[in-house]
């Protein structure tokens, strides 16, 4: 369970999280969903523990994030841009997490074969990421974020800069990963069509606050008030 509790954070004398509280299921799928500018990257940095709350707190398994060593935070984290080693192959890539922790090396391989497989690049492995399309990067980085096999997996918006098409392809195939490996996973989106297909709980920001948190029917049949509604009613 990741709980966040009463989060407050300003940039200057603007309130970016505004008491902000919410609790996330081991092994779910959550999209924080929201406009542009209404918190969502800053409430998952915070998550990351990446972020200095001005109050409240961010606690995963009942450890306050900011408590733990940057290097034993167990998160996956993967954004809109994603940075690849562009020297390495797919494979190195996939591996590397796995190699500065000096893990066994059948052991890499079996992992990095599987992962491989899992998201559709086990043909494209030896390839460079500069030889990949956008959306097989972001499956790369997939990949690449699951391979250390973390305690938490943080997206934020990382199909935003692909087209339509490319982006639906990969709902599908992060759905699927969520499938087979159950790791808690939040996904930063601004995309509701994204979050009812692909979440299974949404929580809805507006202005720094959460406006309401439920699963995608009961979010579309019965949303709390007036932004809800025509946020999720609205075509992006
Ligand atoms: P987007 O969909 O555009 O990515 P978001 O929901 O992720 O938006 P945040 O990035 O969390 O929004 O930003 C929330 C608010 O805080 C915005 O108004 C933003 O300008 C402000 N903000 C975020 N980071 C900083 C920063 N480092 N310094 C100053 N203001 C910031
Ligand atoms: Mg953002």
């Amino acid at each position: 369970m990741i709980t966040v509790s009463a989060a407050r954070k300003s940039y200057g004398d603007f309130l970016a999280l505004d008491d902000v509280s919410l609790q996330i299921p081991d092994g779910s799928l959550t999209a924080l969903l929201g406009p542009s500018g209404s918190g969502k990257s800053t409430l998952l940095r915070s998550i990351a523990g990446l972020e200095q709350l001005d109050a409240g707190t961010v606690t995963i398994m009942g450890r306050d994030v900011t408590r733990v060593a940057p290097q034993r935070r167990d998160i996956g984290f993967v954004f809109q841009h994603y940075a690849a080693f562009k020297h390495m192959t797919v494979r190195d890539n996939v591996a590397f997490g796995l190699k500065i922790r000096k893990r066994p090396k059948p052991e890499i391989a079996r992992k990095v074969d599987d992962l491989l497989e899992i998201v559709g690049l086990g043909g494209f492995q030896h390839r460079y990421p500069a030889q990949l399309s956008g959306g097989q990067r972001q499956r790369m980085a997939l990949a690449r974020a699951l391979a250390v096999d973390p305690q938490v997996l943080l997206l934020d918006e990382p199909f935003g800069a692909l087209d339509a098409k490319v982006r639906g392809d990969l709902r599908a195939w992060l759905r699927r990963l969520h499938n087979e490996v159950k790791v808690t996973t939040v996904l930063v989106t601004h995309d509701q069509e994204e979050a009812l297909d692909v979440a299974d709980r949404i929580a809805v920001l507006n202005q720094g606050r959460i406006e309401q948190v439920g699963d995608p029917e009961e979010l579309y049949d019965r949303p709390a008030n007036d932004f809800v509604m025509s946020f999720l009613g609205s075509v992006s």
